[in-house]
């Protein structure tokens, strides 16, 4: 009994897309209307398709190759069942190649859960990553990042150029950074928010504030040193790299740093470092006072004299912007200065009278005549 099968037939006088006809499927062979007959022994089975599941049937005929393809999933059955199981044997590799193209699909699978599983990862080790981001920029990098956030900084107009505060910033900054790497930049801005921080790359901002609140050059010190610290551990350049994003860190990374500055310019420069960062900087600043022989018990006299004021809002201190914990800082300050007991340390000294008047002096050129 003779079957006919709907088919596409291929062929090279044919349209590309193949024309529509029928197979009849006899004991030696396949019959395609009106005269091709093909015996079994001259076609081949293939695989193929788009997903990789449409049974083939190629054979030659006069020089030329023709193909036809089962025109649905259910003629496709039919042909399958019609041909002879020898042919069929050709399938084999039919099952392999759908194999094959399911272990692809599961290693996509398995490829974009492995990637899920190293961003999760990542942001899990998000600190390393930075570090590892941070360990591959320049110092050269850095200072570029600074200074475009110092001229995104909208004080730095305010900034008093000379003078005994001045000198005193930059003398006290120079001996505290003795041996740096970094080449540091001092700036007083006249603000009297009590506050001090550091700019990638070594720009520290000194606000008047700080000058005219601090109770002796030793907490001064301690502050300097403390900003010095968010330099030195890359603090300030990891916070930079953070609130910027991936892109910037990316294209730092990469060496495109002017890319990145102007995205990292729009950084405001109010820094929300974390604890264990602000710890960090108190620990080393701590270290870095004794090193050049500082008192380092300036550290929790200006702790005390913070927390003895509530910050005025708006105007919440570098110092203690992150920390609801200024109880523990101050305990670890003094517990600190407790375990290292200098006796060959000495106190920072300052005119504080010519600090004084070259801070108010500044202010008072700068205000508008009174009427
Ligand atoms: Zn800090």
């Amino acid at each position: 009994m003779l079957q006919t099968v709907p088919v596409l037939l291929f062929g090279p006088t044919l349209p590309p897309a193949g024309v529509p006809t029928e197979c009849l499927v006899n004991e030696h062979g396949i019959r395609i209307p009106p005269q091709q007959q093909v015996p079994f022994a001259n076609l081949r089975a293939d695989i193929g398709g788009f997903d990789h599941d449409q049974l083939q049937l190629h054979w030659q005929s006069e020089g030329s190759d023709y193909m036809l393809v089962a025109s649905s999933p259910a003629s496709q059955q039919q042909l399958k069942q019609l041909l002879p199981a020898k042919l069929i044997t050709g399938l084999k590799g039919w099952h392999v190649a759908t194999l094959s193209q399911k272990t692809v699909w599961n290693s996509l699978i398995y490829g974009a859960g492995v990637l899920v599983l190293a961003v999760m990862i990542g942001v899990w080790q998000y600190d390393h990553l930075l570090n590892w981001a941070a360990s591959r920029i320049s110092i050269e990098t850095e200072h570029k990042m600074g200074k475009a956030v110092l001229s995104a900084y909208n004080k730095r107009q305010d900034a008093i150029v000379s003078g005994a505060a001045v000198n005193f910033v930059k003398e006290l900054g120079a001996r505290l950074t003795q041996g740096s790497k970094y080449q540091y930049q001092w700036l007083v801005i006249k603000d009297n928010a009590v506050n001090a921080f550091a700019m990638p790359g070594g720009i520290v901002i000194v606000n008047t504030g700080l000058l005219k609140k601090a109770g002796s050059a030793d907490e001064v010190a301690a502050v300097l040193a403390h900003e010095i610290q968010h330099v030195e551990q890359r603090h300030a350049l990891k916070h930079m790299m953070n609130s910027a994003g991936v892109a910037a860190v990316v294209m730092l990374v990469l060496g495109d740093a002017n890319a990145a500055m102007i995205m990292i310019a729009h950084q405001v420069s109010t820094q929300f470092f974390s604890r264990q960062v602000e710890a960090e900087a108190d620990l080393k600043g701590a270290q870095l006072l004794l090193k050049q022989h500082i008192h380092p018990e300036g550290m929790a006299q200006f702790f005390k004299r913070l927390a003895s004021e509530q910050p005025k809002e708006g105007s919440i201190p570098e110092w203690l912007s992150s920390h609801p914990d200024t109880t523990n800082r101050i305990q670890t300050a003094e517990q600190f200065t407790k375990q290292h007991p200098c006796t060959y340390c000495q106190h920072v000294t300052w005119d504080i009278e010519a600090i004084l008047e070259n801070i108010n002096r500044h202010n008072d050129s700068d205000e508008k005549p009174q009427p």
